[in-house]
This record gives C-alpha cells, sequence and structure tokens, in this order.
C-alpha cells in the first residue's frame, strides 16, 4: 500500500527523542502489519532547534508541519538554553507552531488504568475506571485579550489589567469540537463557567445552548469553575467531556491530569479548524516536559507519548481501530506488572524506556496474532 498519510515528528529535546523513537517503532509496525502507511519525516523544534539553526522554530520546520496530516512532538526545553533571550527560548518553538497552525483546542484525557488507579494521592474508588476529556479553548480569552499590561499612575500607584473576551464564533467553534467528541464517547457535555460574575461567560454559556442544538443525542450541562474543581476532586467519574475557557481550562486539566497520578502516562492534542479541503492540523504531544533531569538514562516512560500517537490515529485519521488497539497493548503491558521508573511499585519489574516500547509491541503483535 502507498503512504498516504503525512506525519511530522518533532522530538525535541531531552527525554523526547527517547520517547520518539518508541513511538516509530510502533509506526513502523503499523506499516508491516496493518494497512495503514505514514510518509514520515522529523524536524528540529527547541533547544535542539537551535543548537542547529540558531531558532527554536526553523523555516524548515514551520513549512514541514504546514504540509504534513498530523504532528507529533516530544517535548522541548531544558537548563542549556535557559538563558537565552524570552522570544529565543526552546518554548518559544512551541508556541509558535501552535499559533502558526491555529490550533484552538485543546484535549486531554485523564484516564485512570486499572492497574495504575493506586498511583493517584486520590482514593482508588474515586479514580478507578476515570476516563474524562478536558476540552480547553486555546487561542483566546484573557491570555490574548487587550487592553493588557501594567500601567504607572500619576498618583504613584500601579494597574495591571487584563481582559477577558471571547466572540460567538470563538465559542461555537470550540463547542462543536467538544459536542463532536461526546458524540464518540458517553454523549455528555459539561460546559465550565462563571456565569454569576462574568458577562463573558454568560455569553459563553448562551452560545453553548445555541451549538447544542445541533447535537441532539449529546446531553448539555453547566457548571461554575470553582464547584467545577470541587467536583473534580469530589467525584470526578460523573464527567464525560469538559469544555471551558482557556483559563479556567489551563488550571482544571492540570487538576483532572493528577487525578491520574503519573505524568507520564498523560496524551494531548491541540486541533486547529480545517480547510476547505478537510485537512485539520493537528499537533499531538505528552503532557510532561522535557524532563532534563533523567534524559539519557533510558529510564523515561514513552506511554504518555504512546498514547499521545494513538489519539493522533483517532483524531486525525479516524483509525479507531488501531488506536483502540494500542490503548488495549498498554493496559495490556500494565497488566503484566511492567514499570518504568516513574510508576514503579513494590512487586512489579523495573523496564527501561525501550524495554516498555518493546512490551508494547509485543503485546500488539498478541491482538493482532
Ligand atoms: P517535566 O515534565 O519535564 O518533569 C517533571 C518531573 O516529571 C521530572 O522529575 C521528570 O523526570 C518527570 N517526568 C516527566 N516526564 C516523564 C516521563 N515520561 N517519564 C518519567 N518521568 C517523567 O517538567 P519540568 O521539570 O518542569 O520541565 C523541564 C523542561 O521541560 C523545562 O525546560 C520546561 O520548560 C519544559 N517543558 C516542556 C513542555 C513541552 O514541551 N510541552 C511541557 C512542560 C515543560
Amino acid at each position: 500500500m502507498a503512504a498516504n498519510k503525512k506525519l511530522l515528528l518533532l522530538p525535541g529535546d531531552g527525554i523526547g527523542p527517547e520517547v520518539i523513537a518508541e513511538v516509530r517503532r510502533v509506526v513502523d509496525w503499523m506499516g508491516q502489519r496493518r494497512s495503514v502507511r505514514f510518509d514520515v519525516k522529523e524536524g528540529l523544534i527547541g533547544g535542539a532547534a537551535i543548537d542547529a539553526t540558531g531558532h527554536p522554530l526553523p523555516d524548515e520546520t514551520l513549512s514541514a508541519a504546514k504540509n504534513s496530516d498530523a504532528i507529533l512532538l516530544g517535548a522541548v526545553g531544558g537548563p542549556k538554553w535557559g538563558s537565552l533571550p524570552f522570544n529565543l527560548q526552546p518554548e518559544r518553538g512551541l508556541l509558535g507552531i501552535r499559533k502558526e497552525l491555529g490550533l484552538f483546542a485543546n484535549l486531554r484525557p485523564a484516564l485512570v488504568f486499572d492497574a495504575l488507579a493506586n498511583a493517584s494521592t486520590l482514593k482508588e474508588e474515586v479514580v478507578r475506571g476515570l476516563d474524562i476529556m478536558i476540552v480547553r479553548e486555546l487561542t483566546g480569552g484573557i491570555y490574548f485579550g487587550e487592553p493588557r499590561g501594567i500601567e504607572d499612575k500619576p498618583d504613584g500607584t500601579r494597574k495591571g489589567v487584563n481582559t477577558l473576551t471571547y466572540t460567538s464564533p470563538e465559542v461555537h467553534r470550540i463547542g462543536r469540537t467538544a459536542f463532536d467528541l461526546a458524540q464518540k464517547r458517553k454523549k455528555r457535555v459539561c460546559s465550565i463557567d462563571k456565569a454569576n460574575v462574568l458577562e463573558t461567560t454568560v455569553m459563553w454559556r448562551e452560545e453553548m445552548e445555541l451549538i447544542k442544538s445541533e447535537f441532539p443525542d449529546v446531553e448539555l450541562s453547566h457548571m461554575y469553575v470553582d464547584n467545577a474543581a470541587m467536583q473534580l476532586v469530589r467525584n470526578p467519574k460523573q464527567f464525560d467531556v469538559v469544555v471551558t475557557t482557556n483559563m479556567f481550562g489551563d488550571i482544571l486539566s492540570d487538576c483532572a491530569a493528577m487525578l491520574t497520578g503519573s505524568l507520564g502516562m498523560l496524551p494531548s492534542a491541540s486541533l486547529g479548524e480545517a480547510d476547505p479541503s478537510g485537512r485539520c492540523p493537528a499537533l499531538y504531544e505528552p503532557v510532561h516536559g522535557s524532563a532534563p533531569d533523567i534524559a539519557g538514562q533510558g529510564i523515561a516512560n514513552p506511554l504518555a507519548t504512546i498514547l499521545s500517537f494513538s489519539m493522533l490515529l483517532r483524531y486525525s485519521f479516524d483509525i479507531d481501530e488501531d488506536a483502540d488497539m494500542i490503548e488495549q497493548a498498554v493496559k495490556n503491558v500494565l497488566d503484566s506488572g511492567m514499570r518504568t521508573e516513574d510508576i514503579m511499585e513494590t512487586g512489579r519489574t523495573k523496564v527501561s524506556t525501550g524495554e516498555m516500547g518493546e512490551a508494547v509491541l509485543k503485546e500488539l503483535d498478541k491482538l493482532v496474532a
């Protein structure tokens, strides 16, 4: 079969190249054992790009990103580049690519694998079986609103200003993303706002209700953000898809992530708007950073990145069967007791990054046998 899907891998820095190498093996496995082949390219981003070209997001990487069907990123950053000017820091490469591709929807699943249910700081019965999806608006809201800044007043005091704005089209597109996702899940969306205080989110709530009429099979509820923070730790399993503004999503998605207890297990996706040909820009990445403290030791957990690849198959290519298979393989590996150091417990078998990748491939082999 011809290579038909253009996949750009951006390993980046620290443990990024180590975890991307394990995904590369899964991609190769799919080419050999499944009906989907990828035209895979690798590009430079972050500190690795600074070292090679002087810039964290070289033009070549950006044009390869615009030309690909999906991008999978490892991680960027590290102390080596910490003293560079702000606009040349590795993280600017990642922010730049998100901006250039117009990635307005950030998807952060919080999924607890049974074998890791006791890794959470919450009681096991609260998190066992947890499967929620936080959809955060990523390009609008108070992080980007104008006016903004710090003013020196004539009376010698200072005033800090940030502005929370959303337009109805911005609410509609993030709302549709959430409802679309809910249709593939348990068909429930909870929209989080602060409509008792902020007019912008009164409008957000009203526009969400309008969009709901396009999705009659999906149930919509609303919750104030302060209550949502409580409910996420009290009874997180009440949620299916949660949709919210940029700042609320920033905070709540980190809170939800910690319900699962392990940074090395968390995938994410950032999606843009489809062009007339139907191609939708999309960047997938683990939630964790470049982990300079363990880079080069072969002990990083590659599962967050492998799970990011399964999200890529599901959301960019609609290959649910293969995405399910990868998730099942990860589950089986965990059930078998294999653990990288970050999720290690007594009585389990400690494995390296490469051994964990190898174990996932073996499980995949068994699943297609
Ligand atoms: P981090 O996520 O890199 O590491 C936090 C802790 O978790 C470390 O102890 C690390 O060893 C551990 N850890 C993270 N991922 C792991 C994995 N896959 N397996 C095992 N252990 C893992 O966060 P940090 O230390 O705050 O940041 C380090 C660098 O990464 C900084 O330069 C930061 O700017 C950057 N960063 C990048 C991204 C990104 O590329 N999206 C995200 C967050 C941080």
